[in-house]
């Protein structure tokens, strides 16, 4: 049976591998079809692009996008977008300026409070990498400052701590317009981590297309709401492992194996043109 990883990233943004480790792996798994889906950059999947043809397998061009929904950080993910439209680069830019004076922020938060690191530093450990909390927390590790990635979010950048500063991104309105107009569909990252029958009705009225259903972290009863949800609505399904390399405390590529027929249904839709979700 043929089945996709809709959800992974590479070191382009907060992931330890390259967009060449990430087409192997999946490889070695088996996938039929994988996105790169990296947090405001399309880097990784450019680049992916260029190596797609060494490899019997489909690279579906995706994106995952900071966004603020009601003020806070909400993720949406964009696929089968065009990779060139220029208001889409022009907003992944912006949001990629945004992270980089969030974190600015966070840092000075962090030094108020007794670490003792300079902004140079991690961005020279960070390299390529996109602005990330994930990357901070590997820098935090390095620096013995903590001793685990677990322990930075928890004692210092998780979103109750001292030293989290929220990123002034785009709104989800704009994220899911955006996306549209790209002539890509716009679904919502991993929604069972979020209060989804409290926000659906409002990502539909605002266009949202897909729900992520499929999620390593998902239970099966939220699996089963989710695909509830999904088919209420009238929206697609999607599923992903949300993959950092070593960036998480496990690979989580092969944890998620969507099958081949929801790919179908999302090439499907963007065929017939993208039918409007039902609203509550
Ligand atoms: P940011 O976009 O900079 O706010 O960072 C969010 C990213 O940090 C997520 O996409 C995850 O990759 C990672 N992340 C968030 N919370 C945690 C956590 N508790 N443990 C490990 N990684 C996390
Ligand atoms: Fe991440
Ligand atoms: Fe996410
Ligand atoms: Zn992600």
């Amino acid at each position: 049976m043929k089945f996709a990883d809709l959800h992974i990233h590479t070191h382009w943004s907060d992931g330890f591998y390259s967009p060449k480790e990430v087409l192997d792996e999946a490889q070695k798994i088996g996938f039929s079809a994988i996105a790169i889906t990296d947090h405001d950059t399309l880097q990784g999947s450019d680049e992916a692009d260029l190596l797609i043809g060494n490899y019997n397998m489909e690279l579906i061009p995706g994106v995952e996008i900071t966004t603020l929904f009601d003020q806070e950080e909400f993720h949406v993910l964009g696929y089968f977008i065009d990779k060139k439209n220029q208001e889409l680069l022009a907003a992944l830019h912006y949001n990629r300026q945004q992270r980089h004076q969030r974190m600015v922020r966070m840092v000075e938060k962090l030094n108020d409070i007794g670490l003792k690191f300079e902004f140079s530093e991690l961005e020279a450990y960070v390299g390529k990498g996109g602005m990330g909390r994930l990357n901070l927390a590997h820098f935090l590790v390095k620096k013995k400052i903590v001793n685990s990635t677990r322990d930075a979010f928890e004692k210092y950048i998780g979103q109750t701590s001292e030293g989290y500063e929220k990123g002034g991104y785009i709104s989800t309105e704009e994220a899911i317009k955006l996306i549209r107009s790209a002539g890509g569909i716009a679904v919502w990252a991993h929604p069972g981590l979020a209060d989804v029958e409290k926000k659906i009705c409002k990502l539909v009225s605002l266009g949202i297309n897909g729900l992520e259903v499929f999620y390593p972290k998902h239970s099966e009863t939220q699996v089963f709401i989710l695909k509830k949800l999904s088919d209420e609505h009238g929206l697609l399904v999607t599923g992903g492992s949300d993959c950092h390399g070593k960036g998480k405390s496990r690979v989580l590529m092969g944890e998620v194996r969507l099958p081949y027929d929801y790919v179908k249904a999302l090439k499907e839709s963007t065929k017939a043109g993208l039918k409007a979700a039902s609203a509550c």
